[in-house]
């Protein structure tokens, strides 16, 4: 008997065939065949309980084979071996895994949740043109040159962002749509040039409603994609609150070990290091013994790397060692509530010391497996409307443009708009952002002195200025990205395992071997000429 496994989109099952019957012989591994036959119980000794088919099997009667295969490149298997390039270049091989099968069709699963979700809530889905103007969001755009019109451009959309607040405008007050966004950003590991976002805008709201969409949504998703409960409303917090707290913008809530303020319990002690500094903060390890001295150093390095004076550190026992030891007195005990076992933690310096804390923290909890199981979702909310670019050291929108200003801080947009908050948010999970909105500007005015603080072409953007002018209602929204979202909810930590025909980390598509050369004639009809080399 030849047994064979038989594998469509459902799963596995085993084939008996008779090495008689009639094209038996010639089957071989990845070939596309048809088998008919007699399901049977499979005899007692050769059941797989782990398998879903493990019981049965089914006897072949007739047998045809549709179509050969080559000898795969690699072994189409679930632990496959093969590295992630040979994977991509022959996609629809890894595509035949049971894993990435599974993972399309979970990704599918939640759009489907999000879908109904927002149907059910009056929402209208209209898609938007991907050929577009080119008006830079925060990213490059990436460019299409004219054929039919010399020297001139498209752009592919960063994201409906504008057309939505038209459709605002036009009245259809609650739209989403399964968009793509195509960003031409450096490479990161975590980062696509091309990403899918559900995208969401309502109108006559403020961020209460729009937080309540979002929550329902993600209620539904765990309900019908994953049958599960998800608790809600998110926990919400400032922006302010989470870098000072958490040293981040996007904490994972899955683990305490908060940034502790410092500075009143080691007010009066003498230590050179911390002296006159604007901020000590530090962190408390609950299983001080786990961190080695070889990482405390570690972590001493990567402080004097970020620009700081090192970490003092003090373990906590009836005589406390380490470089802060001598200082740790009963009265720091008790004001840190601090442990026999803990490990204290300091650094002292400028705002610096927030994020490499916030790094820090996120590390540990990774080293020590502090994160608790399951899912933690958290608003943060008020973002700064403007920050100063590293590069250019000119001042741009920390989200977008079209946000519109906290109302209280609209006075100074003139004299320091840095200090300014948008009506911005994020949504967090588990430490990741899984979405960005804001309540934007519906009065043309406001919506032009943005641009004139980031110092923005408003030509560029006539077709939305001049629809505010038409009686705009307020208006916001939010567009979760579903990519991060499906990777998340599924357990894994690569974008492309969700994606069926995603790009590599440096941009290309190996699959379709891009990007690429194209033919003279293509260069010539599109007016283009190329610097002799
Ligand atoms: N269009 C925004 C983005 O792509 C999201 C939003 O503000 O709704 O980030």
């Amino acid at each position: 008997m030849i047994f064979v496994d038989l594998r469509d989109r459902t799963g596995v099952l085993q084939l008996v065939i008779d090495p008689a019957l009639s094209g038996a012989k010639d089957i071989g591994l990845q070939d596309c065949i048809r088998a008919a036959g007699d399901v049977k119980e499979r005899p007692e000794g050769q059941k797989k309980p782990e398998m879903d088919t493990g019981n049965i099997e089914l006897h072949v009667k007739k047998l045809d084979v549709l179509n050969k295969s080559k000898v795969p490149p690699f072994v189409v298997e679930n632990k496959v071996k093969a590295s992630e390039e040979l994977r991509l270049r022959h996609r629809y091989l890894d595509l035949r895994r049971a894993p990435m099968q599974q993972n399309i069709i979970f990704r599918h699963s939640v759009i489907t949740a999000m879908r109904e979700y927002l149907n059910s809530n009056g929402f209208v889905e209209i898609e938007t043109p991907i050929l577009t103007r080119s008006m830079p969001e925060g990213a490059r755009d990436y460019l299409v040159p004219s054929r039919l019109y010399a020297r001139k451009f498209y752009a592919l959309a960063q994201s409906p962002q504008m057309y939505k607040q038209l459709l605002m405008v036009a009245g259809f007050e609650r739209y989403y749509q399964i968009a793509r966004c195509m960003r031409d950003e450096d490479p990161r590991h975590d980062r696509q040039p091309e990403h899918t976002q559900i995208d969401i805008e309502m109108s006559f709201v403020d961020e209460n409603d729009v937080f309540e969409i979002a929550e329902g949504m993600f209620l539904h998703i765990f309900k019908a994609a994953m049958q599960q409960e998800l608790k809600i409303p998110f926990p919400r917090m400032t922006y302010a609150s989470a870098m000072e707290t958490y040293g981040t913008d996007k904490p994972d809530m899955r683990f305490g070990m908060e940034i502790v303020d410092l500075h009143d319990a080691f007010g009066g002690v003498e230590f050179p290091p911390f002296d006159g500094k604007e901020h000590i903060r530090g962190l408390v390890i609950e299983r001080g013994n786990d961190v080695s001295r070889r990482r405390l150093d570690t972590m001493n390095d990567s402080a004097k790397a970020t620009g700081l004076n090192g970490i003092f550190w003090a373990k906590i026992d009836d005589k406390c060692t380490g470089s802060i030891g001598k200082l740790i007195c009963k009265n720091i005990v008790g004001a840190l509530g601090l442990q026999k076992g803990n490990l204290l933690i300091a650094a002292a310096g400028d705002e610096k010391i927030f994020r490499f804390l916030g790094q820090l923290r996120t590390e540990l909890a990774a080293e020590l497996s502090l994160c608790e199981s399951g899912f933690r979702f958290l608003w943060v909310t008020d973002f700064p409307i403007f920050e100063l670019d590293e590069r250019t050291g000119k001042v741009v929108a920390s989200h977008h443009i079209f946000t519109q200003p906290q109302p209280d801080d609209v006075q100074y947009l003139d004299s320091d708009p840095l200090r300014v908050h948008g009506r911005l948010y994020d949504l967090v999970c588990n430490g990741n952002e899984l979405a960005s909105g804001s309540i934007r500007n519906h009065e043309r005015r406001l919506q032009e002195k943005l641009f004139a603080i980031a110092d923005m072409d408003p030509a560029k953007y006539t077709m939305l200025l001049d629809a505010l002018d038409y009686g705009a209602p307020p208006h916001g929204g939010i567009a979760p990205g579903i990519d991060r979202i499906v990777m998340i909810l599924a357990g894994l930590t690569s974008l492309r395992d969700v994606i069926a025909f995603p790009k590599t980390t440096t941009a290309q598509g190996l699959l379709e071997g891009i990007p690429d050369t194209v033919s003279s004639e293509q260069i010539k009809e599109l007016h283009i000429k190329f610097d002799q080399q």
